[in-house]
């Protein structure tokens, strides 16, 4: 018969726990220097390793050789902790027995000594969903506890749990596990079971899984049975998602702004039954991960394979942060935008269309240090000696090229009688957006440093004519890229004009 992976693969020693090495390790100490508290309480998500924690701590406080990290397995206390039958662990399960009773059986029959083992260990489960009435009876279990019993809660929801209760147990948060270290487990036990899984399928099914252990497991079970031992193909459609193919031509479209290959793509995604909000989901997590991209935190993609996140490069480079974040917000905003079309295909066709109109937004702070790069060479060209003999009036001339590159931008506002010059006044009145703030007072900052450096260099030197020209040209065509950035964040409101 068929065993479900979840219950075949559930850890039966503390060091087949996974993703929570902290909780493990505090138990262990505590079981080897024997102050084992009287009351635990274990919250976390479902499928962490709350339930399997409380009987391997259960199995370490009542094996033959206990206290001990390493329960042997085969001993009645630790066979019987395994099959849930031990009369002196008592498993509750506090969602079917919410009433007083089964506590009120609780508080009479805790004051009898253990029959079998050392301890008598209350297990209770989803201890959130006990009444009020239940909670009363167990806290004054609680507060005078007999010496031979010891209790392990968990819950899902601890914030439901009294403070009174809490106050009386060490409590241990579990967190979601990774999914990289689901993947790894996943296929660890595909290689156990014979079969035969993708990578990229282990980490769907890892990430789908959202932190719990279980549910991998028995999303893993559906795809078994589906695929049988050789689960090649893309497992995507079979668990309700989109597959990654699909997205990533949906995007690459997008990207390219080829509509018709997108509309196509919205096509494909609708007939194949996905459920569009849930693609809408996968498709944000996609623009996501190429953000993280973007900002060079791959460590922090969770849910790709190195070949996968290798592929959102091209598209990290193609978009600025500011259009990727725009995009993610219409993405994320879909649901609400459209949330009286009843169409789902119609909703997806119009998410498309938008994300086709963010507008191109050039960088600031990578225009700025361009903007840098130049003033530094400019510094670099009044540094260098002039040729010797060279009249300093040459010089001079040179200078209305060189530096002063922002008394060459002006910004009109469309209107060329009415021209905002870059001085004060200007700063002062002007009700431009951010961005226009930002370039002017990085430009008189600038200025300022230039004039600065102008005044401590001296240009008396000597240097050859030639390289000075090359230097000016190499300025010259820099300059006329960064004005080409500005205008294209300003549109048509900048102009340049020449000083003289
Ligand atoms: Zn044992």
């Amino acid at each position: 018969m068929y065993q479900v992976l979840a219950r075949k693969y559930r850890p039966r020693i503390f060091d087949e726990i996974i993703g929570q090495d902290a909780i493990v390790q505090t138990l262990k100490n505590a079981v080897n220097n024997d102050r084992i508290s009287h009351a635990y309480i274990f919250t976390g998500t479902r499928g962490v390793g709350k339930t399997s924690i409380a009987r391997i701590l259960a199995k370490s406080i009542n094996c033959v050789n206990g206290p001990t990290v390493n329960p042997c397995g085969v001993c009645s206390a630790c066979v019987q902790i395994q099959n849930g039958n031990s009369v002196d662990v008592i498993e509750i399960d506090g969602a079917s027995n919410t009433g007083v009773d089964s506590i009120r059986d609780l508080k009479e029959s805790i004051i009898y000594s253990p029959q079998s083992f050392r301890f008598k260990i209350y297990i209770i489960d989803e201890v959130h969903m006990l009444s009020n009435s239940a909670f009363n009876a167990l806290l004054k279990t609680l507060e005078e506890p007999p010496a031979h019993a010891k209790f392990i809660f968990a819950t899902t929801e601890i914030h439901k749990i009294p403070e009174t209760i809490l106050s009386r147990c060490q409590r241990f948060n579990f967190k979601r596990i990774p999914t990289k270290i689901i993947f790894e487990k996943l296929k660890e036990i595909a290689a156990a079971e014979g079969i035969s899984a993708t990578e990229e399928n282990l980490m769907i099914i890892s990430s789908l899984a959202d932190g719990s252990l279980r549910d991998s497991l028995s999303i893993f079970d559906t795809a078994i049975s589906y695929f049988g031992n050789d689960i090649k193909e893309d497992v995507s459609a079979v668990l309700g998602l989109t597959p990654k193919s699909i997205i990533f031509n949906l995007i690459t479209a997008i990207f390219a702004k080829d509509h018709e290959s997108s509309i196509k793509a919205a096509r494909e995604i609708y007939e194949s039954g996905a459920d569009v909000r849930q693609f809408m989901k996968q498709a944000a997590f996609y623009i996501r991960n190429i953000i993280v991209v973007k900002l060079n935190y791959r460590d922090l993609i969770y849910d790709l394979t190195d070949e996968e996140i290798k592929s959102l490069t091209p598209f990290a480079e193609q978009r600025t942060l500011e259009e990727l974040l725009d995009m993610l917000d219409i993405i994320i905003n879909a649901d609400v935008k459209f949330q009286r079309i009843s169409s789902p295909l119609l909703m997806l066709e119009l998410t498309i269309f938008r994300l086709f109109n963010v507008p191109l937004k050039k960088d600031v702070t990578e225009l700025i240090s361009k903007i840098d790069g130049l003033a530094e060479l400019s510094v670099k060209v009044l540094e260098t000696p002039a040729e010797h003999g060279e009249p300093k009036n040459s010089l001079e001339s040179h200078k209305s090229n060189e530096i002063t590159f922002s008394e060459h931008i002006v910004l009109t506002g469309g209107n060329p009688n009415n021209v905002p010059q870059y001085n004060p006044a200007y700063k002062q009145n002007n009700k431009q957006p951010l961005e226009h703030e930002k370039l002017f007072e990085h430009f008189s900052k600038m200025d300022e440093k230039l004039n600065e450096r102008e005044k401590q260099t001296k240009l008396d030197g000597i240097k050859q004519p030639n390289d000075r020209q090359e230097i000016f040209h190499e300025i010259k065509k820099k300059e006329d890229l960064i004005i080409e950035n500005i205008k294209e964040i300003f549109g048509d409101s900048i102009e340049r004009i020449d000083k003289n």
